[in-house]
């Protein structure tokens, strides 16, 4: 493998079911690929509670974990593995930050979400925060992958 290979990584994106229901699944994809990253695979599913209990294991006992798996079962997610030089804080910062009203203009959060006064941060988008979480995670929600 040539430098440029061994530089190329993987990450885990949810496109939640509030970017889903809202119709946002193919801008966000677009701005995925704008950015020049490939997809390595798409699959819109609906999440289990168990799928959930393990992907958001780090947050469990936290005030918002049930809301939030609760949020993340209210409909179905997007999940995609995007490839790419960097792609794991590539995607984060083209996420934007965790809370959408104070996320950046620019950035997906910044742009497409708010606060709809809920308790739950409803933010469009998941994206992986490491390389161990990126493995973990890409394993759990592509399996076969
Ligand atoms: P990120 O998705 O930016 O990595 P975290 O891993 O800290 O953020 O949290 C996971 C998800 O839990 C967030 O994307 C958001 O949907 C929700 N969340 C995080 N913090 C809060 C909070 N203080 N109140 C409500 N929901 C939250
Ligand atoms: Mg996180």
């Amino acid at each position: 493998a040539d430098a440029l290979s061994e530089t190329i990584e993987r990450t885990l994106v949810l496109v939640k079911p509030d970017g889903v229901r809202r119709g946002l699944s193919g801008e966000i994809l677009r701005r995925i690929e704008a950015k020049g990253y490939t997809l390595a695979a798409v699959q819109l599913l609906d999440a289990t509670p168990e799928l959930l209990a393990a992907h958001y294991a780090e947050h469990e006992g936290k005030p918002f974990y049930q809301p939030l798996v609760d949020f993340m079962l209210s409909g179905p997610t997007l999940a995609i593995v995007a490839e790419g030089q960097g792609v794991i804080p590539g995607f984060r910062s083209l996420a934007g930050t965790t809370d959408p009203t104070a996320a950046a203009p620019g950035t997906i959060r910044g742009d497409l979400g708010r606060d709809w006064g809920l308790k739950v941060q409803q933010n469009l988008v998941h994206g992986s925060d490491s390389p161990e979480s990126a493995a973990r995670e890409i394993s759990l929600w592509f399996p076969g992958l």
